[in-house]
């Protein structure tokens, strides 16, 4: 398996399950580790479209067994299998449905016509009073009486923690007793609150992404306070994606997988065996097959190479395909569903144009990939996850295609 993003690991998970030795070589983190803890199956404006031409609720779709399996075993995440459909803040302060959601986000997605709470801190990038005016104003919030409110309480204990990064900020928070510290604080607010609001109590509160980067602290937290409470959805870099890291050590350790942190360079077909070359070591690996699972363009598996990259002083030599795989392979790459093909403009393509998703078709970044129709790509190697050529970017779609070359890998050829 070359990546340990979750396409990586839900091969490695079929591969095992189908009795076969694994050995995962990774260069690090990629999306699976950025992304802010929704789970999705399919784009979530998609989702919403559907429901508003359709007139119909946000639909949940069952998942298959294996999808299932292997979200129990990374432990993570929540994906409820009836509905309502999970519903989670986003930072920018707009309401959206997912799939399901990492364990430490709050799930909105039954709390029609109440007030949820947003504590104060002075941090960059927390501004509580406009968090909660803009997802008051959030259409879905308008229609279902979804209420936030900012309110003061203390919840950072040290001076430094209005400066530290919000994965810093989380990881204090896998201390029992700051969690202990934090429930306490929140009580008082709540019992303050209360006061003021005596007919309609809180129902919820809402945090930053702080809760916890070894594991989801949100569950005890609630617990302590008896209100849900969970971390809102950020952008880019997350505690949830610190977890993800975290719960990726250890479902490797319990697959017995053999790890190897390295940068692959290169796949070749020798005989019936594939072999593999590293950036750090010259012995090369032998396997009987490949899963190449190095992600997209965000995960390093693509890179763009446009013909101007080679130019030097002068123009390029000649015209060229502007993106690559970033190892050498015998795969073809595509864009969408047609094949990638040289470029008219020696700069490359016009990024202004396919750099952004425009209506319904995703961004040419998005879409660019290798073509390997099934997840085959040649004999013995496939692809699995963002580096497949026109499929969505998103974390269950990565884990179906995982599981599908995982158990095809394992398959004596
Ligand atoms: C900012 C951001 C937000 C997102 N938000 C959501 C969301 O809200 N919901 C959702 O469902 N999805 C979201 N996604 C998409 C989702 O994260 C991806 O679809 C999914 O994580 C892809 O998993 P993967 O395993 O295919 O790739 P990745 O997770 O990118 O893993 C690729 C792995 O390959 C390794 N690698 C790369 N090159 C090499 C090499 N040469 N040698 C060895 N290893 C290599 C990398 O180090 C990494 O371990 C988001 C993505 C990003 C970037």
């Amino acid at each position: 398996m070359l990546g340990a993003g979750v396409a990586g690991l839900s091969a490695a998970f079929a591969a095992r399950n189908s009795g076969a030795d694994v050995i995962l070589v990774s260069a690090g983190a990629g999306a699976s580790s950025l992304g802010g803890g929704a789970v999705d199956d399919v784009p979530w404006e998609e989702r919403m479209h559907a429901a508003r031409v359709l007139g119909s609720p946000i639909e949940l779709h069952s998942l298959p067994a294996d999808v299932a399996a292997f979200s129990n075993a990374l432990g993570i995440w929540d994906l409820p299998d009836r509905a309502p459909p999970p519903f989670v803040a986003t930072i920018a302060g707009r309401l959206r449905p997912a799939r399901g959601r990492d364990k430490g986000l709050l799930d909105l997605g039954a709390l029609h016509g109440k007030r949820v709470l947003l504590p104060r801190a002075p941090r960059a990038g927390w501004d509580a009073d406009a968090i909660a005016a803009t997802l008051s104003d959030d259409p879905l919030a308008r229609r279902t009486g979804l209420r936030f409110e900012a309110i003061d309480t203390p919840i950072l204990r040290f001076a430094d923690e209005a400066r530290i990064s919000d994965g810093d900020l989380a990881a204090r928070h896998d201390d029992p007793a700051r969690i202990a510290w934090l429930g306490e604080r929140m009580r008082e607010a709540l019992t303050s609150d209360a006061r003021v609001h005596p007919d309609e109590p809180a129902s919820a509160v809402l945090l930053g992404s702080w809760l916890g980067a070894r594991a989801a602290r949100a569950e005890e937290l609630s617990e302590r306070i008896g209100l849900p409470v969970g971390e809102v959805l950020v952008g880019v870099g997350s505690a949830a994606g610190l977890r993800f890291e975290a719960a990726q050590k250890k479902f490797l350790d319990a697959l017995r997988v053999q790890r190897i942190a390295d940068r692959a360079v290169s796949l070749v077909r020798d005989g019936d065996r594939i072999l593999l070359t590293r950036a750090r070591d010259t012995a090369k690996t032998a396997a009987d097959a490949a899963v190449i699972a190095m992600g997209g363009v965000a995960g390093g598996g693509i890179v763009y190479d446009p013909p101007e990259h080679d130019a030097g002083e002068d123009l390029p030599a000649r015209g060229a395909i502007p993106f690559a795989l970033s190892i050498d392979a015998p795969v073809a790459l595509a864009l969408g569903r047609g094949p990638l093909d040289v470029v008219a403009s020696m700069h490359g393509p016009e990024l202004d144009q396919i750099a952004w998703p425009k209506d319904a078709a995703p961004s040419a970044l998005e879409a660019v990939g290798v073509h390997a129709p099934g997840g085959r790509a040649a004999p013995g190697i496939f692809v699995a996850g963002d580096v497949l050529a026109a499929r969505p970017r998103t974390l269950l779609e990565a884990v179906a295609s995982g599981l599908r070359a995982g158990r095809a890998a394992a398959q004596p050829a």
